[in-house]
Order: C-alpha cells, then sequence, then structure tokens
C-alpha cells in the first residue's frame, strides 16, 4: 500500500533541510527524501564562511550535517532515496522513490538544486576542492592577492572575474569563442578592468601543480592550423559555464524556464501546480547562495502549510 503523507521534501541542501525544519515545526510531519547527494551542492565545497552566524566559518558537509539533525529534531522524517518520477496531476500527488515505492502527499516542496557545470576535464576531479571551483562568491577568498583564471564568456563568468578582481591580484578569463556571450554592460565592466585579462579563442585542455593547482594548460585556436599551446600560472581555476538545475523529472509537469529553473510566483515559492512548492537553487538563477536557498525553503514550508489549512488539509 502507499504511503499517504502531508508535506513531502524532494532534496536536501540547505533550502530542502530548513523547509523540513519549518514543516517539522508547524506540524506537519514531512518526509524528505535526500536524493543522489545528500547534502546537495555545499557538500563539495570545503569551507563555507558567509553563512551568517558561523564567524569562524564551517565546513560545507559539518554545515549539511548541522541542518540535518536540527530538522530531525523537530520531527523530520530524512531517509536516503531518490525521487525518480513524479505524478501532479492526481490528489494527493504521487511520488515514486528509486522507482519502487509509491509516497502520496498532500503538498510537495522541490529543493533538487542544480549542478554546476564542468568541462569534463580529468583534471578537475583530481584537484576538486584543490584550487577548482564552480562558485567565486563562495570560495574567492582564497585567492587574495593570487592569480585566478574564470572559464566562460557570459554573464555569469563576467560577473564572477569582476568579484574576484576585487580579490586576486591578476584575473585570466578563458574564452572559447573570439567574443564574449554577456551583456554589454558586463562585458564593458570586465574590459574596462585592469586586473583582467580576456583570453578569447582559448579553451582550457588541463592543470597541473603538486599541491593543488599551479597553473592551466591553454589551446589557443584549437584545431586551427595556427594552433598554438601553453601554459599560464595560476592558483585558482574557476568554472563559469553555466548550471544545470536538477528537473528532468519535473519537465512534463510543471512549467520551466527556457533553461529548465522551475517558474515560481515571486515573492511565493508557489509553482503553477497548486500544492507544488520549489525553493532553492532549482528555481534560482541568479543568487544560488546557501543563505538564499535557505531562505526560500523557509518561505516554501510557511507556503505549503499555509495552503494545507486552506484546503483543510
Ligand atoms: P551562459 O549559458 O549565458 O554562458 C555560458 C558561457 O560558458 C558561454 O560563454 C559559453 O561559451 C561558455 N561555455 C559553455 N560550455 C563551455 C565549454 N564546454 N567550454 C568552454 N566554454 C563553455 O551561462 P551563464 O551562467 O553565464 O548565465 C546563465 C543565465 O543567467 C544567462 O541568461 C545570463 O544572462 C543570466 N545571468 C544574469 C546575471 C545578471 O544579470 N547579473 C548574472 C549571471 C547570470 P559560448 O558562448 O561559446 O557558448
Amino acid at each position: 500500500m502507499n504511503e499517504k503523507i502531508r508535506c513531502l521534501i524532494i532534496g536536501s541542501g540547505p533550502a530542502g533541510y530548513t523547509a523540513a525544519i519549518y514543516a517539522s515545526r508547524a506540524n506537519l510531519e514531512p518526509v524528505l527524501y535526500e536524493g543522489m547527494e545528500p547534502g546537495g551542492q555545499l557538500t563539495t565545497t570545503t569551507e563555507v564562511e558567509n553563512f551568517p552566524g558561523y564567524p569562524e566559518g564551517i565546513t560545507g558537509p559539518e554545515m549539511m550535517e548541522d541542518l540535518k539533525k536540527q530538522a530531525t529534531r523537530f520531527g523530520s522524517d530524512v531517509r536516503s532515496g531518490r525521487a525518480t518520477a513524479v505524478d501532479f496531476s492526481v490528489r494527493p500527488f504521487k511520488v515514486t522513490i528509486d522507482n519502487e515505492k509509491v509516497i502520496e502527499a498532500d503538498t510537495v516542496i522541490i529543493s533538487t538544486g542544480a549542478t554546476a557545470k564542468y568541462l569534463g576535464l580529468d583534471d578537475e576531479k583530481k584537484y576538486a576542492g584543490q584550487g577548482v571551483s564552480a562558485c567565486a562568491t563562495c570560495d574567492g577568498f582564497f585567492y587574495r592577492k593570487k592569480k585566478v583564471a574564470v572559464v566562460g564568456g557570459g554573464d555569469t563568468a563576467c560577473e564572477e572575474a569582476t568579484y574576484l578582481s576585487g580579490l586576486a591580484e591578476k584575473v585570466y578569463m578563458i574564452v572559447r569563442k573570439p567574443y564574449l556571450r554577456a551583456s554589454q554592460i558586463m562585458q564593458e565592466r570586465v574590459m574596462n578592468n585592469p586586473k583582467i585579462e580576456i583570453l578569447f579563442e582559448h579553451n582550457a585542455v588541463g592543470l597541473f601543480g603538486d599541491k593543488g593547482v599551479e597553473g592551466v594548460h591553454l589551446v589557443k585556436r584549437l584545431g586551427e592550423t595556427d594552433e598554438e599551446r601553453y601554459d599560464i600560472a595560476v592558483d585558482g581555476f574557476f568554472l563559469a559555464i553555466g548550471h544545470k538545475p536538477n528537473t528532468e523529472i519535473f519537465k512534463e509537469q510543471l512549467e520551466l524556464d527556457e533553461v529548465g529553473y522551475i517558474n515560481t510566483e515571486a515573492p511565493y515559492t508557489k509553482t503553477n501546480v497548486e500544492g507544488v512548492f520549489a525553493c532553492g537553487d532549482v528555481a534560482d538563477p541568479i543568487y544560488r547562495q546557501a543563505v538564499t536557498a535557505a531562505g526560500t525553503g523557509c518561505r516554501a514550508a510557511m507556503d505549503a502549510e499555509r495552503y494545507l489549512t486552506e484546503k483543510g488539509l
């Protein structure tokens, strides 16, 4: 027989755990499935220094463990397992876990996050947490007065390069095309910044270093007759080539934007299906911070609670 609950939370980053804390304290008896990567993107970072309340910083995995404890303390049922299918056309909603078990839920809070895109180089894995990062706001501070490279030519790359230029001594932008894709204002900002050097028509093909990243292997005009290979010395290698929201299983059921982020009715976390809410990076192409994710997780739980009360569920 299917299990029937009032509030199901899918995903376990700061958004999901915060939603669980609020939902359990509101007596919604939430069940949270942790998904493929329990704790989410923060478990792949090292030190988190920008989350308010931790003056000395905290590691990403520790913070997620604390949030999980806080959620279970108030009665959230945190389980391992991944939602593999959803049916939002029926009430209660049906969510399949690990292709087997079906949960029936009056409300669903989606907090499945987004995944930063990487180039796919083996060296990105080799130097993970040792100079390779996909978040300048999170890790830029470690590169004060050092040299860094940012890969990408979109708005994110320009924004990250500009942010890093306030900390680092020198910022290279590695752009595969002969032009930037970013908006005009962002392009001007990086072009006019004396600390930023844009390497157009360049591809990063590898990293090197004995103790963490010490440099990048570059190819200029890859595949052309005048192709040129050389190395630059950097201490940090930042990817800014886009994020992929984890919305594969929702795409036939919910309204998404052109990239795949879930559309919500700001300032609420309501999706286009009444009773289904989205919070954290899965619905946020702009801020993508732990603290903003936690904030929307709180809102989602409050929205779910109000919905259940209104419907008398
Ligand atoms: P984009 O998709 O806009 O840009 C990605 C960049 O990465 C492009 O320059 C692309 O190159 C490059 N890239 C992609 N794959 C590779 C690869 N394998 N190797 C090398 N380079 C690669 O992503 P963003 O994250 O920059 O932006 C996403 C959306 O969010 C956009 O709509 C953007 O405008 C918006 N945004 C707005 C901001 C703001 O307004 N303040 C801030 C940040 C984002 P190519 O051009 O060759 O495809």
